[in-house]
C-alpha cells in the first residue's frame, strides 16, 4: 500500500472509493467522468492523512512537489497561474471524509491570494470590489482554520466596517471599505503569529492541506464520529481536495446554490433547495442573508435553472439515490462543486424508497437497504395534536425545518443546553443561528429553534440529519442573550420557561402542547410490506397489556415473545391483593388469596390471547423477588413513625408486620437471589395460580372460538430439575383443566435462557420443552458480571469513553460473548429437537445490528417493544437480503492486491 498514488487529478480518480478519495473527492471524480462542469482539481487521499499523523503530524516530504506538478496541470488547463500578477489562479482547499460530516471540517477559499495576485484579479476581472471582497474572505477564513485565531474577532472588524460605511449587507461594502478590512484582517493574523501573513502561495497551499489533515481530529470531528459511532473501518482520515476558484460573486449573473434533488423533509420528487445572487459558497449555508428558493432561479438566471435541473436529473440516474449537490455560476458559467447522497428524514426516506421503485430507477430489495431502520423511530414518536393546539396560540412562527414536536425549556447558551441535556432535562435549544461548534448542544436537546437563516442553514440541516424538531428563521423572534430572553410580539419569554415547538409547520407554542400518537402511513406500510415478504425472522412484540399487544399488531408483530405477567400485578387493584398474598403465613391463607388473583389473571390473559388471536402469546411465570412488591424497609419504618405519634395502634400492629416480612424476605442481592423458578419451587402454589389461569383463559377461548396460543415460559432457570418439577405441575394442571372443560389443550411449555448453566445445558432443557427463548437482559448481566443498574450509572459510561467496550451491552448485544453462549445453546437444543422454536426476548430485540446476528444464528423470531415493531421488521429484512448477497459468489476478484 505504501507506494501507491497520493494524488489523483479529478479525471483519473475513482467515484466507487470513498474510502481513499473521501465523499466529496469521489463525487468530483465521477462528475467529472460523467461530464458535469466541475472546475479542474485534484484531490489528496486519505492514506495520505495518515501518512501524516503516523509522522507525528508531517506531510511527506515529496508531497510539496506532486501538489506543484498538478497545480501546474490545472494551470494549462485554466491559463492561468498560481501566483500570477496578471492572471492569478485560486483554487480552494476542501476536507472530505469517507462519510459526509457536514460542517465537521473547515474549507478554505481563494487561496492564492496575497497583496500582489489581488490587483491581477482586480484587473482581469475588471472588478476590484469582487477582488478585495475575495481576499478577506481568503483571509478571514485562512485565519480562521490555519492559524485557529477566534471568528469573533473578524467579525468585530467586519461589523466596525459596515457600520463605518453606514450599510447592512456585506454585499453592500465597496472597495475602499474592503481594502481596510483586508489592512484590519492583516493586522489580526499577524498580532496573533507575530510574523508576517503568507504571502507565498505554495506555502499557503502546504499550511491549508496540512489545517485540513489536523481538522480530522479536531474537537468536532471527534464529537460527531464519536456519537455516530463512525468507527476506522468506516472512515480512515480525510482526503484534501484542492479545487479551482469559481466565484459566485462576480455580480448579478453570478450565484451560489445548494439544492436537494428531491425534497428532503417529505421526499416529493421536485427539486428544492435555496441560491443567491452575487455570493460565495458558504454565504447559503452561513444563514447572513435569507437566500432565495430555487424557483426564483427560473426567472433570475432561466439558462442556468434549464442546466440545474438536466444536472440534478443526470445525477439521480446515475446514483440512483436522491442527491444533495452544491454549485455556483459564474457570469452566467455553470459549475458543480459537490455531489452526495441526501440525506433526508424518515419521512423523505421511506416515499423516495417507494417513488423510486415505482420510477423504476431502484429495485425493491435496494429500497429496503437504503433505509435505515433506527431512523424509522421518528415516526413512530409523538407529533403535535392539532386540534389540542387550537387552545394555546402559536406565539410566533419560522420556518419549518425539521418535523416533530417538542417541549422543553429554553436555553440560550451552548455549555448550559449540554449540561442541561446530561442531567436529563429537556430543552430546546434557542438561537441567533448555529455554527458546526455548536453541535454537541443539538444532541443534548430535544428541538432546535433560531431566528436567522433558511433552509439549508446550518441549523436545519443538522436538526434534520439528527431527526430533531427544529424551527430555523424565525426573525419575528428578538433575542436578547446578555439578558437571558427573547421577545415576540407582545410577549417576552425568559430561559428556562417551558414552550413547545412544531417543526413541522414552524410554530412556537407557550407550556406544554398536547401531543398525539403517530400513524403509518401508505408509503410507510407499503415498505413493511416488502419488508415483511423479504425477512425471514419472525417478528413478535414484548407486551403486557391488551393496548399494547393491539398497538404491536396494527404495527405488524405476529404474536407475543414476552408477556410478563407480574406487570399485572402492578395495577392499583391487584397490588393490594399481591401484598395479602405475600403476608400469608400458611398454605391455605395463601391459596384463597392466590383464587381471588386468580380469577384477575385469567381475565387478562384472555383479553391479551384474544388481542393476538391466531399467534402464539409468551406468557412468563413470576420472575421477580417476592419483596419488590412490598414498600422498602426504610418506608415502612417511616410510616410506624408517624402512625404512633398518631396512636393508630390497629395500623400500627398491621404495618410491623409487613415491616418484619419484608426483613424477612430482604436480600443481599436481589438479583441473583429469590426469584423466578426458584420462587415457582419453593411456593409451588404460585406457579400452579399462574398456569390454571393460562389453562382456563385457553380453555373458555376454545369455547367461544377463539384463536389463541398461549405460550408458558419459565424464567431463571439454570436445572433441568427445576423445569421437570414445573413440568409436572403444568402436565396436572393441564389435564385437570381439560377434564374439567372436555377439551384438549395445545399449549407449549418452555423455558427462558437467561442463566448461564441454562445455555451450558440447554440439550437437557430441551428434552423438557417445545421452546427456548433468550432473556438477553439478564444472560447480558450474567456473562458480563455486570449488576445492570450500578454499571450503567457508574462506571460504564467510562469504559466506552475508554474504548474497553465498544457499545454499551444492554443495548447492542456483545456477539463475541453473549453471543458465543447463545450459539452454544442453540446446537446443544437443537441437537436433541432440530425444529426447537428459539426466539429472543431481550431489550436486543429490537436493536437492528442485533437483529442481524439473530438472523444469523438461526432464531426463529426476535421480540421488540411494540412501538419498534416496524424497526425489527426492517432490519430483519435487511439481515435477509445481506445474508443474500454475501452468499452470491464474487463475480469479479479485485484486481489490485497488496
Ligand atoms: P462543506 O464540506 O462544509 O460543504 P465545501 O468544501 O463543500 O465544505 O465548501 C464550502 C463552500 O465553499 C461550499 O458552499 C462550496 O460550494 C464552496 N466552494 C468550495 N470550493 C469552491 C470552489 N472551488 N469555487 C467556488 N466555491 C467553492
Ligand atoms: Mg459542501
Ligand atoms: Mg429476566
Amino acid at each position: 500500500m505504501r507506494n501507491m498514488k497520493s494524488i489523483y487529478f479529478f479525471n483519473e480518480g475513482d467515484g466507487n472509493n470513498k474510502k481513499l478519495f473521501g465523499g466529496k473527492g469521489a463525487g468530483l471524480a465521477e462528475m467529472t467522468r460523467l461530464g458535469l462542469p466541475v472546475p479542474p482539481g485534484f484531490t489528496i487521499t486519505t492514506e495520505v492523512c495518515n501518512m501524516y499523523y503516523a509522522s507525528g503530524k508531517k506531510l511527506p516530504r515529496n508531497l510539496m512537489n506532486k501538489v506543484k506538478k498538478k497545480i501546474v496541470k490545472i494551470e494549462k488547463k485554466t491559463g492561468k497561474k498560481f501566483g500570477s500578477i496578471e492572471n492569478p489562479l485560486l483554487v480552494s482547499v476542501r476536507s472530505g471524509a469517507a462519510i459526509s460530516m457536514p460542517g465537521m471540517m473547515d474549507t478554505i477559499l481563494n487561496l492564492g491570494l496575497n497583496n500582489k495576485t489581488v490587483i491581477g484579479l482586480a484587473k482581469k476581472s475588471n472588478n476590484p470590489r469582487f477582488a478585495w471582497d475575495s481576499y478577506r474572505r481568503f483571509l478571514q477564513l485562512f485565519g480562521k482554520v490555519v492559524f485557529g485565531i477566534d471568528d469573533k474577532k473578524f467579525e468585530q472588524a467586519l461589523e466596525r466596517a459596515k457600520h463605518a460605511q453606514n450599510v447592512q449587507a456585506d454585499s453592500d461594502l465597496n472597495e475602499e471599505s474592503l481594502q481596510k478590512i483586508v489592512l484590519e484582517y492583516k493586522t489580526i493574523c499577524e498580532n496573533h503569529l507575530g510574523k508576517p501573513f503568507p504571502e507565498d502561495p505554495y506555502k499557503q497551499l502546504e499550511l491549508a492541506i496540512e489545517a485540513v489533515f489536523r481538522s480530522w481530529m479536531g474537537e468536532r470531528a471527534l464529537v460527531y464520529r464519536e456519537k455516530y459511532k463512525i468507527t476506522k473501518d468506516i472512515a480512515n482520515g480525510t482526503a484534501v481536495n484542492v479545487v479551482t476558484m469559481v466565484f459566485g460573486n462576480m455580480g448579478n449573473d453570478s450565484a451560489t446554490g445548494v439544492v436537494f434533488t428531491r425534497n428532503p423533509g417529505d421526499g416529493t420528487r421536485k427539486v428544492f433547495g435555496e441560491y443567491l445572487v452575487n455570493a460565495q459558497g458558504e454565504d447559503v449555508v452561513a444563514g447572513i442573508r435569507t437566500p432565495q428558493p430555487i424557483d426564483n432561479l427560473a426567472r433570475e438566471l432561466p439558462k442556468t435553472y434549464t442546466q440545474l435541473m438536466k444536472t440534478c436529473e443526470k445525477l439521480e440516474r446515475h446514483y440512483k439515490e436522491p442527491q444533495d449537490i452544491e454549485f455556483t455560476v459564474e457570469q452566467g458559467k455553470f459549475y458543480m462543486l459537490q455531489t452526495r447522497s441526501a440525506k433526508m428524514n424518515a419521512i423523505g426516506m421511506i416515499k423516495t424508497s417507494v417513488d423510486m421503485v415505482k420510477e423504476k430507477l431502484i429495485s425493491r430489495d435496494r429500497a429496503i437497504l437504503r433505509l435505515q431502520p433506527e431512523q424509522l423511530d421518528q415516526l413512530l414518536h409523538k407529533t403535535i395534536d392539532t386540534v389540542a393546539a387550537k387552545n394555546y396560540p402559536s406565539i410566533v412562527k419560522g420556518i419549518a425545518a425539521s418535523p416533530g414536536a417538542a417541549t422543553g425549556i429554553v436555553v440560550f447558551d451552548v455549555k448550559k443546553a449540554v449540561q442541561f441535556g446530561d442531567e436529563g432535562v429537556k430543552v430546546i435549544l434557542v438561537r441567533e443561528e448555529t455554527k458546526p461548534e455548536d453541535v454537541p448542544a443539538f444532541f443534548a436537546s430535544v428541538g432546535i429553534l433560531t431566528s436567522r437563516g433558511g433552509k439549508t442553514s446550518h441549523a436545519a440541516v443538522v436538526a434534520r440529519g439528527m431527526g430533531k424538531p427544529g424551527i430555523v428563521g424565525c426573525s419575528d423572534m428578538k433575542i436578547d442573550y446578555a439578558a437571558k430572553k427573547f421577545q415576540v410580539e407582545g410577549k417576552t419569554v425568559l430561559e428556562g420557561e417551558v414552550i413547545t415547538i412544531d417543526g413541522s409547520d414552524g410554530n412556537v407554542f407557550l407550556g406544554e402542547v398536547p401531543t398525539i400518537e403517530p400513524k403509518l402511513t401508505d408509503d410507510f406500510r407499503t415498505i413493511l410490506n416488502w419488508a415483511e415478504k423479504t425477512k425471514r425472522l419472525g417478528i413478535r412484540a414484548n407486551a403486557d397489556t391488551p393496548e399494547a399487544a393491539k398497538l404491536a399488531r396494527e404495527y405488524g408483530a405476529k404474536g407475543i415473545g414476552l408477556c410478563r405477567t407480574e406487570r399485572m400485578f402492578n395495577a392499583r387493584d391487584r397490588l393490594g391483593l399481591f401484598v395479602d398474598m405475600i403476608m400469608t403465613r400458611t398454605i391455605e391463607e395463601r391459596k384463597a388469596v392466590l383464587e381471588k388473583l386468580m380469577v384477575l389473571q385469567k381475565s387478562d390473559f384472555k383479553e391479551i390471547l384474544t388481542a393476538m388471536k391466531g399467534y402464539h402469546v409468551t406468557i412468563r411465570l413470576l420472575d421477580p423477588p417476592l419483596h419488590e412488591f412490598l414498600p422498602n424497609i426504610e418506608e415502612l419504618i417511616n410510616r410506624i413513625h408517624s402512625l404512633e405519634k398518631q396512636n393508630t395502634s390497629s395500623e400500627i400492629d398491621a404495618t410491623k408486620r409487613i415491616l418484619d416480612r419484608a426483613r424477612e424476605l430482604a436480600e443481599i442481592n436481589p438479583m441473583m437471589g429469590h426469584r423466578g423458578v426458584r420462587i415457582g419451587i419453593t411456593f409451588p402454589e404460585i406457579y400452579e395460580m399462574q398456569i390454571r389461569a393460562i389453562c382456563e383463559a385457553a380453555a373458555e377461548l376454545v369455547k367461544e372460538k377463539v384463536d389463541a396460543h398461549a405460550q408458558i415460559m419459565i424464567p431463571q432457570v439454570g436445572s433441568v430439575t427445576e423445569l421437570i418439577q414445573i413440568k409436572k405441575i403444568y402436565d396436572q394442571i393441564k389435564s385437570s383443566v381439560e377434564s374439567k372443560y372436555e377439551i384438549k389443550l395445545k399449549i407449549n411449555f418452555g423455558t427462558m435462557l437467561e442463566v448461564v448453566r441454562g445455555c451450558l445445558t440447554a440439550d437437557e432443557m430441551a428434552k423438557v420443552t417445545e421452546f427456548f427463548s433468550f432473556g438477553t437482559n439478564d444472560l447480558t448481566q450474567a456473562v458480563f458480571s455486570f449488576s445492570r443498574e450500578d454499571v450503567e450509572g457508574k462506571f460504564l459510561p467510562e469504559y466506552i469513553e475508554k474504548e474497553i467496550l465498544v457499545e454499551n451491552p444492554f443495548q447492542s448485544l456483545d456477539v463475541n460473548g453473549v453471543g458465543s453462549l447463545m450459539q452454544i445453546a442453540i446446537a446443544k437444543g437443537k441437537s436433541v429437537k432440530p425444529n426447537l422454536e428459539i426466539g429472543i426476548c431481550g431489550e436486543h430485540g429490537g436493536d437492528p445490528i442485533s437483529i442481524k446476528f439473530c438472523h444469523k444464528a438461526g432464531l426463529s423470531y426476535v421480540s421488540a417493544s411494540s412501538h419498534r415493531i416496524p424497526i425489527a421488521i426492517l432490519a430483519a429484512a435487511q439481515a435477509a437480503l445481506l445474508e443474500k448477497s454475501e452468499r452470491k459468489p464474487k463475480t469479479k476478484k479485485s484486481k489490485k492486491k497488496k
